[in-house]
């Protein structure tokens, strides 16, 4: 038995160090949503969710109200009970599933503390050495394929190309890159973020089969699975799904389909470690592999997911280099992230990652007790 006694609430505001573009907006801050969950011995349980306004609909603001209306519901519960306080939420306020991810990710960091291991192991996984892709936003053709040659030349073996402004360009940005790194063993990942339609999509993806890509991430609107079934079927580069899957129902959908090769699972669409489970054992079941991507999560959420992949071999193509966006590292401990891409798991208990003191101590935050 074990009580939630308090839990903080905090806006964590993280300038990046440039602008950050896809296809769907130009970032430069980001605005995420810590909770930490005390329980009667003291111990705290640490989540991170970044609301994404163009794909999970919160807004900084929503997510920091709809954190605090949860916070009332869970004191007083078990934390230790993790599918009913899950349960009970959802049915006390359904969406919100960055806000919940933050939840999910400190429950599962508290039962690993009380239990005194990696939350790795508490998830019945291995322990392996990462290596993530390194993302490209989007520029001119020159600009992206000087970063790409950088990001080769210090060791990174896998690069996610945005794209997404229009035929011509897109296709020059691809042929710069591969022809500056000269070294036909890096992958290339594209991730058009729901930009082009389904003809625009087949006449990019055929042009590009030279380029050896390893697949295209959401090519077409969320909305359109019969498009992407379509163009799957035509499609000489395979497809994977992001904003069109949010949790298992439409990972089902996908599957049920055939609209996909690949699944991009993320900690703030599925609302956690267990809504992840759950894509990732229905995407299994039908012979479609995972990535494990992020929206822009510090070390806490990144954290988090590598103790996830580390227990799910289906989960294979790794997008966790979001850290590298903000100009300072909010977080102490976790996993360590090198600038090629390589991640290292350590032995502390949870998944590892909390706040820095003088993060906590003037971030934004409400707390909420008995
Ligand atoms: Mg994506």
């Amino acid at each position: 038995m074990s009580i939630i006694k308090q839990i903080d609430v905090i806006l964590l505001a993280l300038p990046f160090v440039q602008p950050f573009k896809i296809a769907l907006t130009v970032m430069d801050h980001a605005e995420h949503i810590i909770v930490r969950i005390h329980d009667e011995q003291g111990l705290i349980g640490v989540g991170e969710g970044v609301p994404a306004r163009f794909v999970t609909g919160e807004a900084p603001e929503t997510a920091f109200e709809a954190a605090q209306l949860y916070a009332k519901l869970l004191l007083g519960k078990n934390p230790l009970e993790i599918e009913t306080c899950l349960g009970e939420m959802e049915r006390f306020m359904l969406k919100n599933p960055a806000v919940r991810c933050a939840y999910d990710l400190a429950f599962y960091d508290l039962l690993a503390k009380r239990a005194a291991l990696p939350l790795y192991v508490l998830l019945g996984g291995t322990k392996r050495v990462l290596h993530s892709n390194r993302t490209i936003g989007i520029n001119s053709p020159e600009v992206m394929a000087e970063t790409a040659r950088k990001h080769v030349e210090a060791g990174v073996q896998a690069l996610k190309v945005k794209v997404g402004t229009g035929r011509d360009e897109d296709i020059r940005r691809v042929q710069a890159i591969r022809r500056a790194i000269n070294a036909p063993g890096v992958k290339i990942r594209l991730d058009a973020n729901q930009a082009w339609d389904e003809m625009t999509a087949l006449n990019i993806l055929n042009a590009l089969v030279e380029y050896d890509i390893e697949v295209c991430e959401q090519p077409l609107p969320y909305w359109n699975i019969d498009g992407l079934k379509r163009l799957r079927e035509r499609s000489p580069i395979a497809i994977m799904a992001d904003e069109s899957i949010f949790d298992a129902h439409d990972a089902f959908r996908l599957a049920a389909a055939g609209a996909v090769d690949f699944i991009n699972i993320k900690l703030a669409k599925t609302a956690g470690i267990r809504g992840a489970l759950k894509v990732n054992a229905v995407s299994e079941a039908a012979g479609i592999k995972c990535m494990l991507g992020g929206m822009s999560e510090s070390l806490i959420g990144v954290s988090a997911g590598v103790h996830l992949i580390c227990a799910c071999p289906n989960i294979q193509l790794y997008d966790l280099d979001s850290p590298f966006h903000f100009a300072e590292n909010p977080a102490a401990g976790g996993v360590s992230l090198t600038s090629n891409g390589v991640v290292t798991l350590n032995e502390t208990p949870g998944h590892g990652a909390d706040l820095k003191p003088d993060w906590l101590e003037r971030s934004k935050k409400v707390i909420i007790r008995e």
